[in-house]
């Protein structure tokens, strides 16, 4: 593959997953949840450098989806929300897994993903029925399955009250974007915006995953960043084709995604549900293959209906043309913060041979990068580099993110460097005494130039935009 600087590196696609989770743990951007209690399978902490990296992508998003458009307003909606809500969605009767037990192990197997097994779930009511029963070996012990499809919910509960027996029975959100249909409502009497608008909200969304093991791919809390794009229904046309194109350039000149690695796919006739127009997915190329990183679907206007019929509100919309009034149609674009933090690094992660073996580097695209800049003095006990360099850290880290390290030898501090994606080190050495110039080493080409240091801040500032 070809790197920013045009080089040729050789990607090792060979335990790329074990390299890349490996890395996210031991240089702290992934930590497996309560490990030293065994941990939570499905659920992960972010580190230090990892929470850097999810909230420059959250920012990207933030920036570009709300702040350059004068038609989309941000909310921040509760994780409690009314449980009619989950009602109205079908998520309390159709949000569902189906499962079949295993007689010797007693474990509990997703049939939809056993291979020879044939599954249908009835679209309005989310009901599972088996079409074609198929092994009826355990894939997990070789014992006897009993093929009777139990609905396993993927919604969580909890409960909301102080006294017992008077509590209410709740879920935390199963998808973050319920709560843009709850305030829409409150968008229009607040702003009255004009049709076409949209709603756009970074949440956390909770889910029984059954399915574990990729990473931050499938996890049971995780971050969802949502767009819905309220419009008139004879335009649902353009403006699906509009954000298909946003949200796919989005990844590709945002993110950074390499193009290859990415491409749409439609929902198929047994896979649409019943009420939405289209549906394409963005899938990125992950270790197993093709898998979803973001949705881009015409959702109708089932949405805001069924939540006016449960709630007895009228969710519509004054047409200031026709003077009519109209439930509008919805084009959403839903999107994970941790399946796009992972796509990052899969596709950034690089391997070069070198003098001392192999350097390993993150090829982020610098605003994704936790640090931009690592600032070292060239030797550790010499006071008056150390002084230096102290000085340009505290200058450039008022603005920036920066690293300190006058840990081992230069060579070294590069390398720890390159692995966490640091695009560019700045080296106060014996010349910043003289001349009052630093050398700047750029991670992806390691080329080298000297400057001088009150020029830094406006070359890195630059560097970003
Ligand atoms: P999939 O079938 O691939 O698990 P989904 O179709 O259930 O995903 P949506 O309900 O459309 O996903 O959610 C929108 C986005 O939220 C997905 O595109 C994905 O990026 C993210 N997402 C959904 N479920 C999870 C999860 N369990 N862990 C991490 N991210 C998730």
């Amino acid at each position: 593959m070809t790197c920013q600087a045009g080089i040729s590196y050789i990607k090792p696609m060979a335990n790329l997953m074990e390299k890349v989770v490996s890395l996210a743990k031991r240089r702290g951007f992934v930590f497996p949840s309560s490990e030293i209690y065994g941990g939570v399978a499905g659920v992960y902490d972010y580190g230090p450098l990892g929470v850097e990296l999810a909230k420059n992508i959250k920012d990207l998003w933030w920036q570009d989806m709300v702040y350059q458009r004068d038609d989309i307003y941000g909310i921040d909606g509760s994780i409690i929300m009314h449980p009619k809500s989950w009602e109205a969605s079908g998520h309390v009767a159709g949000f569902t897994d189906p499962l079949v037990d295993c007689k010797k192990c007693k474990k509990r197997i997703r049939a939809d993903k056993l291979e020879d097994w044939e599954l249908k779930k009835e679209n309005k009511t989310g009901q599972w029925k088996i079409v074609k029963p198929g092994s009826l070996k355990c894939p997990e012990c070789g014992g006897e399955l009993i093929p009777k499809v139990r609905q396993f919910n993927l919604l969580m509960e909890t409960s909301l009250g102080v006294l017992e027996g008077e509590k209410m029975k709740i879920y935390l959100k199963g998808e973050s974007c319920q709560n843009i249909y709850l305030d829409y409502i409150h968008i229009i009497d607040s702003f009255s915006p004009k049709i076409p608008f949209g709603i756009a909200q970074i949440g956390k969304a909770f889910r029984n995953e059954m399915t574990h093991g990729k990473f931050l791919f499938k996890t049971r809390e995780f971050e969802q960043y949502d767009l819905e794009y309220f419009i008139r229904p004879k335009d649902s046309a353009k403006y699906y084709k509009e954000w298909k194109k946003i949200r796919w350039d989005w990844y590709v000149k945002r993110i950074g995604l390499n193009k290859k690695n990415l491409h749409w796919r439609q929902h198929g006739e047994d896979e649409l549900i019943f009420y939405a127009k289209d549906a394409w997915d963005i899938e990125y190329k992950y270790p197993w293959g093709f898998d979803e990183l973001e949705g881009v679907h015409d959702r109708n206007n089932y949405d805001l209906i069924q939540q006016g019929k449960f709630s007895g509100k009228k969710l519509d919309y004054q047409d200031e043309e026709t003077n009519k009034r109209f439930v509008p149609h919805i084009i959403e674009c839903s999107g994970g913060v941790g399946r796009t933090f992972f796509a990052s690094l899969l596709d950034a992660y690089h391997e070069e041979k070198d003098k001392n073996g192999i350097r390993v580097f993150l090829s982020l695209d610098p605003r994704l990068s936790p640090y931009k800049i690592a600032i070292f003095p060239l030797l550790a006990n010499k006071p008056e580099l150390v002084k230096k360099a102290r000085s340009a850290y505290k200058n450039l880290s008022a603005d920036l993110v920066v690293a300190w390290d006058d840990i081992g030898n230069i060579g070294k501090r590069y390398r720890r460097q390159d692995e966490i994606g640091t695009p560019w080190c700045v080296t106060v050495d014996y010349q910043t005494l003289k001349d009052d110039t630093v050398t700047i080493r750029e991670r992806d080409t390691m080329k080298q130039k000297r400057l001088k240091v009150d020029k830094l801040k406006d070359y890195f500032q630059n560097r970003l935009k």
